[in-house]
This record gives C-alpha cells, sequence and structure tokens, in this order.
C-alpha cells in the first residue's frame, strides 16, 4: 500500500476553506456554510475552541453588555474599524446566540459583561460547534495548515498540510482565522502571521497585550492576593494617553487584573508611564477625604478606602505613621502623601509576554483588507478575520465581539465570491 499523500483532493467547484477553529473561524464556516457553498474547516490541534473554553475564567465573556467604539484599538483607521462593526450591530449578535444557537446570555451588572447563562464557556463552544455541523461544514482536526499558494494558471487555492499524510486541499475562496499568538499552547502560535506574509501581506509589530506587568517593588510584591479598585492613566511625553477605573490585582510577579490588562498595551507598545490612584481615586479625591478627615488618624482614615495592608505599605512607603492625622503634616509630607496614594507612577520592568497575554496586539493591518467584505487587498479571494487583524478591545467581551463580527462578514462573502 502506498504511503504517499493522495493527489490534490479536488473539493466542488464552489468551496471555501476556513483555516483556524476558534471564535472567528467558526462563525466564519457557519456563514459560510449557510451561502449553500461546501465549506471545510481545518484546526491544526486535535481541539476546538480551545480559547473559548478558556477565555472569562472557564465562563467565557461572549459580548459586552453594549457596543462602545473607544474599547478598540488600532494602528488603523477608525472608520474602517467602524464601517466592520456596523456589518453584524450588537444587538443582532446577542440575538443570535441567544435565538439561533439556543445560548441565551445574562448581564453581569457590576461589570457589565454578557455571560451565557449556564456560567460555561463549553455551553458556546458546543452550540457554535453544532451550528457548523447543522449547517454542513466538514470539519477536520489535527490538520495544521503549513501554506497557502496559488499556483500560476490556476484560479483557485492549494492549502498544503504540515503532515504529509494530509493531501492538499483545493479551494475556491480562503478564510485565514487562526488567531494571534497569545497563549500559544492553544494552537494560536502566530504561524498565520508568516503565511499571510507569504501571500504578500504585511504585518505591524505584534505584542502581547491585555497581558500582567512586572515590577520589583518587594513591598508591593509582598501583597500578592490583594485586590483593590485603582484608577489608572498612561502617559507619554507629557500626554495622557488613556484613562480608566476598574480592579487590579496583586500578584507575585507584579500587578495584574482588569484595571493592569487594560493600561498594559500601552506600556507594552508605547513605554508609556502608568500612575495609579488606590482605591479609585486620584490625587484631587484623595486630598479631599484627607482634609475632610484631617483630625482623625491616617490608619483608620486610609483603611475606609483600602485594604489594611496596602495602606499600611503606603504609609511607610510615604514615611508617614498610622496613628498620626493628615493635619499634623507639614507641606512636603501631605505631597508626597497624595502622590503614594492618588498619582504612584509605577515602576514597570516588563510584563509576563505572550504565555498569558489575553490578545496580540498588532498584525496584518486594517488598510489591508476591503472593509466591506474583509477580502484581502493583496491577493484575491482570500478573506481574513479574528485576531490576525490589527484590532484589540479592552477586557469585557469586546475581543469576541471582533471575531464574532469579522468572522461573519469574511465567511459569508467568502463563500459568495465562490459561487460567482
Ligand atoms: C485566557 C484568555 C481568556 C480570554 N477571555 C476572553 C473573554 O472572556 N472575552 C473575550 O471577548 N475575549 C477573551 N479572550 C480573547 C479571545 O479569546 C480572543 O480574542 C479570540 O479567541 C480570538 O479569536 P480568533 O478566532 O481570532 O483566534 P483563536 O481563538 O486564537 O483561534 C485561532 C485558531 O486557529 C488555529 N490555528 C492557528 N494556526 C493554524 C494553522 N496553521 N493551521 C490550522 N489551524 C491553526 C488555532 O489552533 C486556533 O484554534 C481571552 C483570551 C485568553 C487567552
Amino acid at each position: 500500500m502506498s504511503t504517499s499523500p493522495d493527489p490534490i483532493h479536488k473539493l466542488n467547484s464552489a468551496s471555501t476553506v476556513v483555516i483556524g477553529a476558534g471564535a472567528a473561524g467558526l462563525v466564519a464556516a457557519i456563514f459560510a456554510a449557510r451561502e449553500g457553498v461546501p465549506t471545510v474547516l481545518l484546526e491544526g490541534t486535535e481541539k476546538i475552541g480551545t480559547k473559548i473554553l478558556i477565555s472569562g475564567g472557564g465562563r467565557c465573556n461572549v459580548l459586552p453588555g453594549a457596543y462602545d467604539e473607544q474599547a478598540f484599538f488600532t494602528q488603523g483607521s477608525r472608520n474602517i474599524l467602524r464601517r466592520i462593526f456596523r456589518t453584524w450591530p450588537h444587538t443582532e449578535i446577542r440575538a443570535w446566540f441567544e435565538g439561533e444557537l439556543g445560548v441565551p446570555l445574562k448581564l453581569e451588572t457590576e461589570s457589565g459583561k454578557l455571560f451565557p447563562v449556564s456560567e460555561k464557556a463549553r455551553t458556546v463552544r458546543d452550540a457554535l460547534v453544532e451550528a457548523c455541523l447543522t449547517a454542513g461544514v466538514e470539519i477536520r482536526t489535527g490538520w495544521r495548515v503549513e501554506r497557502v499558494e496559488a499556483p500560476k494558471g490556476l484560479d483557485q487555492w492549494i492549502v498544503h498540510a504540515q503532515a504529509e499524510s494530509h493531501a492538499p486541499l483545493q479551494a475556491d475562496c480562503v478564510v485565514l482565522a487562526t488567531g494571534g499568538q497569545s497563549v500559544p499552547k492553544t494552537g494560536s502560535d502566530g504561524h498565520g502571521y508568516s503565511m499571510a506574509r507569504a501571500m504578500g501581506h504585511s504585518t505591524l509589530p505584534i505584542y502581547p497585550a491585555l497581558a500582567p506587568l512586572r515590577h520589583a517593588e518587594d513591598d508591593l510584591l509582598t501583597l500578592a492576593g490583594v485586590s483593590v479598585p485603582i484608577s489608572w492613566s498612561t502617559w507619554k511625553d507629557g500626554k495622557c494617553l488613556e484613562r480608566g477605573m476598574r480592579p487590579a490585582l496583586f500578584t507575585h510577579q507584579g500587578l495584574s487584573g482588569p484595571a493592569i490588562l487594560d493600561a498594559s498595551h500601552w506600556v507594552i507598545r508605547d513605554g508609556a508611564e502608568l500612575r495609579i490612584g488606590w482605591g479609585g481615586m486620584n490625587r484631587e479625591a484623595w486630598a479631599d477625604v484627607l482634609c475632610t478627615s484631617s483630625a482623625r488618624t491616617l490608619g483608620i482614615c486610609l483603611q475606609e478606602h483600602l485594604p489594611k495592608r496596602l495602606a499600611q505599605t503606603l504609609l511607610t512607603r510615604a514615611h508617614l505613621s498610622d496613628q498620626q492625622s493628615f493635619a499634623q503634616f507639614t507641606r512636603q509630607a501631605r505631597e508626597r502623601l497624595l502622590n503614594s496614594l492618588g498619582n504612584f507612577a509605577l515602576p514597570v520592568t516588563g510584563d509576563r509576554g505572550f504565555a498569558v497575554a489575553e490578545v496580540t496586539g498588532g498584525g496584518i493591518p486594517l488598510g489591508e483588507v476591503r472593509p466591506s467584505t474583509l477580502e484581502s487587498r493583496k491577493q484575491k479571494k482570500l478573506y481574513l478575520c479574528g485576531e490576525i487583524l490589527d484590532c484589540i478591545g479592552r477586557i469585557g467581551g469586546h475581543n469576541f465581539l471582533w471575531a464574532w463580527v469579522t468572522g461573519r462578514l469574511a465567511g459569508t462573502q467568502a463563500a459568495k465570491k465562490a459561487r460567482t
């Protein structure tokens, strides 16, 4: 018996191959197949939608409570982003999950995030796989794509597997949904960028976005496990890049939690300075609090707004005793304390990298795809969707929103093109 690969396995004449069975690829495959063209979904690992399964602490934050344009960041045009998001409004996506996929969602009011009522990420992943199968998608796992090429004179793509035992596939249209490079053990290891570059695309430098930050402040490292709301701002060349307010978490390596992840991409990509207002209050708010309680001891006053251990650490840093009151201090001592409480510049020494970053920043510039179809401007019949494109969202379901919207657009349009 021959062990050599089969000759090229020709799919039906109108066919779409989607590479990557993550959030964007699953949705792309569903919508491509619903256009009535044979659709094959290729996944490099043995498991489908691994990132969906580990998302939201195993609960999968499917969507934000509402669409917020300001929650997205790209080095490309915001107009392109807007045009892409308009193709599938947030309310319709929610209705699709709840009505068509049968995954009811509930709003967690304190965070503004939408989770499946089951509180299980598996519900979301399974519903997407089921929808693929119902639409007639052929799913092949363990089918890692090595390269995609368009031989001269052939108006179709040839998709080559890494494993020699898999015969190459011939397809009219290809959707590249290989994700970024964060948490590479899930299968998204950045190979998609190389394949896109080989097909004529450029890539903006990639970096771990939404990643915990490292510092080497011994007194703060001993606070591992303490959680506290913070108001944060990122600064470069005297300009504030962004500010926000969310919880942060002290860890053995530095700081994490939603606030830090949101702020991190400015620090990692732009080398911005991160300033923190502990307890969610900036310097002015702390000045108001301390002036109105100026007769009380600092220890009592700070502990009303901060975890005890953090309050003690910040007082020690400012060389002050918790038994003194604010009114007793010199002007310099007050300034020192207010800066430490409300305008704390975190001496960041690095980040935790791709191994733990929730998303990858940078990637294929939005200017290299057509906003109305997500077809590549470099190659006809090639479509791109999801995290491989240069767009990231804040923590809160925004990154899945991007994956669902771009997956649907790329899948639908690829199938329409394949049919022509
Ligand atoms: C720990 C964690 C928690 C998260 N929680 C949330 C959350 O709750 N809400 C939210 O909105 N976002 C969350 N995110 C971000 C979100 O998971 C991603 O933005 C989203 O999964 C990106 O979807 P994608 O389909 O573009 O890429 P991916 O989900 O990464 O899927 C890409 C797929 O392509 C496959 N692949 C790659 N290369 C090849 C190849 N050569 N051949 C074949 N297959 C290939 C990969 O194996 C993978 O299955 C979280 C991320 C992490 C890491």
